[in-house]
């Protein structure tokens, strides 16, 4: 397989086949990502990424993933293609992902992914980051609630599962609480399949590094992180939703299927708070992107 720079993806994708199609992101400018610095956009020409498919197709593989940043964002006949080839030549192949801006699936309608799905693309992965238009706007998200709404909406109408993604600490200590309680909100409003809740790390190099050296953004402490985690997830009213904070950079790993265990996981966030025990916490240096 031959890959351009590092390649990123979703914990959850941690057993698939990364079929890196696009090479970093087309936006770029979101002012707490440092993922594809560096990293000149472009989409992968077929004959590449045909490469990489017969080598990796005498394999017997289950999950791909396509990488890098917005690979929605290839125009519909390219990743008919790549779906098609793909379907060709893994017969076991049961789900692709993909990493996806609001602006991405919005451009494409409901039927156009519902041919997606047919093809295999079963998971979309979407950053809302925060339900909070403020904080939106200032990390330049590049797309507004309504448009995340719809967008999430658009992707579960064509039947393919959905997993949003949103980071604790992004409001600061000042919008700590209206960014907590207002991401549980628009979770709630898209009401997806998965939820995978991030703590901010600050990547060097990234324009959120240069805000909070001018003191400008004031992060939250460990504990304050987690009472975020605790706002957002009562404010959560999911039908069916897989809600994690497992991922390395979190303080406080937690595995919640909703509604049924949330009471349960909201005791045990009170918990923690109420104990304010660093031991309780994973530590520094195991914390990672
Ligand atoms: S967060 Fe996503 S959309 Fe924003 S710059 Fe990073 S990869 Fe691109």
């Amino acid at each position: 397989m031959k890959y351009e720079g590092m390649i990123f993806r979703p914990p959850s994708e941690a057993d698939s086949l990364i079929l890196q199609v696009t090479v970093g992101c087309s936006y770029n400018r979101c002012t707490f990502c440092g993922a594809y610095q560096g990293k000149r956009f472009r989409i992968k020409g077929f004959e590449e990424i045909k490469e990489d498919i017969d080598e990796a197709s005498p394999h017997r593989i289950r999950r791909v993933f396509l990488a890098d940043g917005d690979a929605l964002i290839i125009p519909q006949k390219g990743l008919l293609q790549i779906l098609s080839y793909l379907k060709a030549k893994m017969r076991g192949l049961d789900r692709i992902g993909i990493y996806a801006n609001a602006k991405d699936i919005l451009r494409k309608d409901v039927e156009e992914l519902k041919a997606l799905r047919d093809l295999g693309l079963g998971m979309v992965y979407l950053g809302l980051e925060s339900g909070d238009s403020e904080v939106l706007k200032r990390i330049k998200k590049n797309a507004t609630v309504d448009q995340l709404i719809r967008a999430g909406e658009r992707v579960k109408g064509a039947g393919i599962l959905l997993s949003v993604t949103v980071i604790l600490g992004l409001g600061g200590v000042k919008g700590s609480q209206v960014h907590a309680v207002e991401t549980g909100k628009v979770l709630s409003e898209m009401d997806p399949d998965y939820v995978g809740a991030l703590s901010l790390m600050v990547v060097p190099g990234t324009p959120i590094e240069k805000e909070i050296e001018a003191g400008e953004l004031v992060l939250p402490t460990p504990f304050g992180l987690i009472q975020e985690l605790e706002m957002m997830i009562t404010n959560c009213r999911f039908t069916h939703c897989f809600f994690a904070s497992n991922h390395a950079s979190n303080y406080l790993p937690l595995r919640i299927q909703m509604p049924e265990q949330k009471e349960e996981a909201l005791k045990r966030i009170r918990e923690v708070l109420r104990r304010k025990d660093p031991d309780l916490l994973r530590p520094e240096y195991l914390r990672a992107l």
